[in-house]
């Protein structure tokens, strides 16, 4: 008997009408005709509008949704995305200048991140953003540049809680770890603030990415809330904002399916009531990157050579890892796997098995393998799916000088 092999499922965020991908309505091969080059990426903004719009009709009013910009820094994605959300969480100064050209409120945009240099600091508390501190060294750093400008800035404390996202992708909290300060040394850090006159606005309690199973993420909520009550009661005062993280995953690789939000909701629902009594003046932020833009971005690169070796056959793209590291499986996968791939339009009923590699001069550099993949020609369109977060923004585009991408938002 033979093991059924788990597929992708469908990437239905996308039409195919008589053979060809549509992206914001565009015929691929228009869209690329359009751009005027192979590779780039392209972002559907309607994609983008109706996940946000899931979460709104799913999720209790009361949970703010904020834009974690890392996922994807495209100015023009931020820009669209500050019509859409109710904030947004930044990790560097980069990213800060991108969030302060949209009309995006200041009171509701964060900054947080290990390693903030002085010149960071400097900026965030000219800017008057909220700075999630990472460390107690941090804190005085803060308090020290602050003094000089004559300001008051808003710090929430990023705690790495006492407990970890089970079954996530990336596990970011719970025991050793270089972000936010240790839960056990949270009372103490609150107890300094007060003395270096810092306005405490709350918490940030962020334990991993990438999670498909409600369950876990369940389990993570509920501990957060447990964990913020805890904390919040040697606080100088209620905290203005809990940040709970997020960690919604999307599916990428065969057998992965949708996280599903109803029991998430559920759970969100049913403890707002015990929130309110403890944190009744706290508003309350879920923080997604992937979950937001993941599935509306594509990766497009077109067929340049064509070879067989050793009884494979391998498609040869002018795309490659220098431009999408994550679908290669060099960016956090322990065993590689293939992101869904599709060929930008099918010729025939023909399907064959094939690699599909970059141009680099690395063994790395693979976009698929051994996939079964209708029928192909040099100068066909290859198209990743589910690179609309951590694709560009995370590739060493530097590696072996080829030309740059493009992206677009359409
Ligand atoms: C990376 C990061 C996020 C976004 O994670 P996603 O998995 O993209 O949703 C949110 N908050 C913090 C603190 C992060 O470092």
């Amino acid at each position: 008997m033979s093991k059924i092999k788990p597929t992708h499922i469908p990437m239905n965020q996308f039409p195919t009408i008589d053979g060809e991908l549509y992206i914001g309505d565009i015929p691929i091969t228009q869209l690329a005709a359009r751009v005027g080059q192979t590779p780039f990426y392209a972002y559907d903004r309607k994609v983008i509008k109706e996940k946000v719009q899931l979460l709104r009709d799913t999720l209790p009013k009361e949970i703010h949704l904020h834009y974690a910009i890392k996922a994807n820094p495209m100015p023009a994605i931020v820009q669209y995305m500050s019509t859409l959300v109710d904030g947004f969480d930044l990790a560097s100064a980069g990213e800060m200048k991108i969030a302060l050209d949209t009309e995006m409120p200041r009171q509701h945009i964060s900054f947080a991140g290990p390693g903030k240099t002085d010149k960071e600091l400097t900026q965030a508390i000219a800017a008057e953003i909220i700075i999630n501190m990472e460390s107690q060294n941090e804190m005085e750093r803060i308090s020290n540049i602050a003094e000089k400008l004559g300001l008051t800035p808003k710090v929430a404390i990023r705690v790495n809680p006492d407990f970890e996202l089970k079954a996530s992708g990336m596990k970011m909290s719970g025991g050793p770890k270089q972000f936010g300060i240790d839960a056990e040394h949270v009372p103490k850090t609150l107890k300094r603030l007060t003395e270096l006159n810092l306005a405490f606005h709350g918490f940030h309690i962020f334990s991993g990415s990438q999670n498909l199973n409600a369950d876990s993420i369940i389990d993570a909520h509920n501990k957060t809330f447990e964990l913020a009550y805890r904390l919040t009661e040697h606080a100088p005062t209620h905290p203005k904002l809990l940040n709970i993280g997020g960690g919604l995953g999307i599916p990428y690789f065969p057998g992965d399916t949708k996280i599903d939000l109803q029991p998430i909701a559920k759970n969100l629902k049913n403890i707002l009531p015990s929130v309110k009594k403890n944190l009744p003046t706290t508003e309350i932020v879920m923080e997604l990157g992937r979950y937001l833009v993941g599935e509306a971005g594509v990766y497009v690169c077109k067929i340049i050579d064509r070879k067989e070796s050793r009884d494979e056959t391998f498609l040869i793209t002018d795309g490659g890892l220098h431009h999408h590291l994550a679908a290669s499986g060099n960016f956090g996968q322990v065993i590689r796997k293939n992101y869904p791939v599709k060929m930008g339009r099918i010729r025939n009923e023909q399907t064959e098995t094939v690699n599909i590699v970059g141009p680099l001069c690395t063994p790395l550099d693979i976009l698929a393998n051994k996939m079964e993949l209708p029928e192909a020609e040099i100068g066909d369109l290859v198209i990743v799916f589910q690179s609309g977060a951590y694709g560009y923004t995370a590739s060493p585009e530097k590696f072996l000088s080829h030309p740059n991408t493009i992206e677009v938002l359409v």
